[in-house]
């Protein structure tokens, strides 16, 4: 893998590079130690928040590779405990296909996090997969996504972690219709003209009933992970459909965990408060 952290679980992570490395731990304990007699280092991987070692920090010869990091499958003391479990359904480990019933009891340390961070960040998580979809989505419309998110409870979710939020809450949000919705996808605008005949896009980019009940819907489906030359990472497919479930556009997302990262968006409190409503009347006593 390509990223650590130092933090666990609070979403946030950076690339492995010397740089980084070096300013984050400033070269101290408990990252950097004496194994042996040589160094080694660790941290911690942000998606099973595991300890990974980082490898090649400092090659032996000048080489054009770069350090990377690796499971350790051991606990590091003073920095963090293996947990096998979460270690067999890292996307960052190995490529699997998930399975969606694949759920924890309770609401862990983990759930919780993800869950106030979704409240937190849902104005950014909203402008994200607008973006990412290419459909303007009323906030209507995302808030019934949410709250499907919730009923679903996606936070409980083996593979739910606190750096895949946005690609989570589009995969627990199950289908959703498309009538009455903007679309600023071209491809995805010309799909709906060619194969939806009650349906046409206004001019401002509206899906809009030309006649008969208009039957399109948008989900995401099969999340997985892959790994292709040293990249790790996961994915899942879009679909839209219209009517008799006839599949009219679908693509594959795969989770650009840095792009969602560097995603700038000002804070929207109405959007904090309104994802803060969904939640404490799915989850009453919640303590955010
Ligand atoms: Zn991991």
């Amino acid at each position: 893998m390509d990223i650590y952290t130092i933090y666990p679980q609070c979403g946030e992570f950076k690339k492995i590079t010397r740089e980084n490395f070096e300013s984050d731990t400033k070269k101290g304990y408990p990252w950097y130690r004496k194994t042996g007699n040589h160094q080694s280092h660790y941290a911690i991987c942000p998606s099973c928040n595991n300890p990974i070692e980082i490898v090649r920090l400092y090659p032996k010869t000048i080489d054009s590779n770069k350090p990377y990091g690796r499971h350790t499958k051991h606990s590091i003391s003073d920095l963090a405990e293996y947990d096998r479990a979460k270690l067999s359904t890292c996307p960052l480990y190995r490529p699997i296909t998930f399975n969606k019933n694949n759920k924890k009891h309770d609401i862990d340390n983990e759930s919780f996090n993800i869950i106030k961070l979704l409240a937190r960040d849902f104005y950014k998580i909203a402008l994200f997969c607008k973006q990412l979809i290419g459909v303007d989505l009323s906030k209507n419309k995302l808030a019934q996504m949410l709250e499907r998110y919730f009923l679903e409870q996606g936070y409980l979710y083996s593979a739910s972690t606190t750096i895949n939020i946005p690609w989570m809450f589009l995969y627990f949000s199950d289908s959703t219709s498309l009538y009455s919705q903007k679309i600023t996808d071209t491809t995805l605008k010309k799909a709906i003209v060619e194969n939806v005949p009650e349906a046409f896009i206004s001019d401002q980019g509206y899906v809009e009933r030309k006649d008969g009940f208009v039957m399109i819907n948008i989900a995401f489906i099969h999340h997985r992970s892959f790994k292709k030359n040293q990249q790790a990472g996961e994915m899942l497919n879009m679909v839209v459909t219209g009517r008799t479930n006839q599949v009219i556009f679908e693509k594959e997302i795969i989770f650009d965990y840095d792009a969602y990262q560097n995603f700038l968006v000002g804070h929207d409190l109405d959007y904090q408060k309104l994802a803060i409503s969904i939640i404490r009347q799915i989850i009453p006593g919640i303590p955010i």
